[in-house]
């Protein structure tokens, strides 16, 4: 069991050295799948329980390659779950036999099970895993699109991902206060207000702005930075405050801990 998640890929975009967005959050489980070749290596089939919180490219890059990968190594499903408006992006765009082959009906060699399985989620309700649990709660961003609350021992983190202003997030950690921790979407520089409404992202002075709705202190955590604009951001996170806590712009490999007191 590990006591924290870890960010595989913290950037909002792929270049040669940095990641896209992916959680790792027990030795099998991510929430993301933007960087698992390079964040795990061969380790990657160790991962079968994969969360989505949307269908962009860069949350999901890697789940082809999985498939394409485990088929040799295992045989048991690897369960992809999501969304409804997720779970229909992926059969319908991606394993549909044109972009890739459709493993959701591909069977191993050895067993009767196909490679992919997609689990659909519902909102707001929790789902007790192994060594956590998870709940999606909606994020404004992609129809459908949701992040994550993971709790250990009843200690909380939210991951949100990609989103834009909204007041469903601020209730939420303003109702639970076993959440500790919240890593949020900041992508672009402040002047760039209109691209971040336009493709719902956040920037630095609209997460000013949406931290007024929070009611208690927590650890702010910033993530999905565009990786060329990483300096601007790094100075207006600071011009605008908008890193409480513990928190810093996450960067591939960080980790965070359940319990509160770890640092
Ligand atoms: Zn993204
Ligand atoms: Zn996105």
């Amino acid at each position: 069991m590990i006591d924290y998640i870890k960010f595989l890929g913290a950037n909002g975009a792929r270049t040669k050295d940095k990641g896209s967005t992916s959680i790792q959050i027990s030795k099998r489980a991510v929430i993301d799948a933007g960087n698992l070749i390079c964040g795990l290596g061969e380790n990657m089939v160790d991962i079968d329980t994969i969360f989505l919180t949307h269908p962009h490219l860069d949350h999901i890059c890697d789940i082809p390659f999985l498939a394409d990968e485990v088929i040799w190594k295992k045989d048991k499903p690897i369960k992809v779950y999501g969304l409804k408006d997720t779970i229909d992006s992926i059969k319908n765009h991606i394993f549909n036999n044109q972009i890739w082959p459709d493993f959701t009906q591909i069977k191993f060699p050895n067993s009767d099970k196909s490679v992919i399985e997609l689990i659909i989620l519902e909102i707001d309700t929790t789902y007790d895993m192994d060594d956590f649990t998870i709940t999606p709660i909606k994020t404004n961003h992609t129809e459908g699109s949701c992040g994550y609350v993971i709790k250990q021992s009843n200690q909380g983190i939210f991951v949100t991902a990609d989103t834009y202003c909204s007041d469903i997030i601020w209730d939420r950690l303003n109702n639970d206060d076993t959440i500790h921790t919240l890593c949020i979407d900041v992508s672009f520089p402040s002047q760039y207000d209109k691209l971040a409404k336009d493709s719902k992202h956040l920037t630095p002075k609209l997460l000013q702005a949406e931290l007024q709705k929070l009611t208690r202190e927590m650890n702010i955590y910033i993530m999905h930075i565009k990786p060329s604009f990483a300096d601007k951001i790094y100075e207006e996170a600071k011009e605008y405050n908008v890193l409480k806590g513990n928190g810093t712009i996450l960067q591939d490999g960080d980790i965070i801990y359940f319990d509160r007191l770890k640092a």
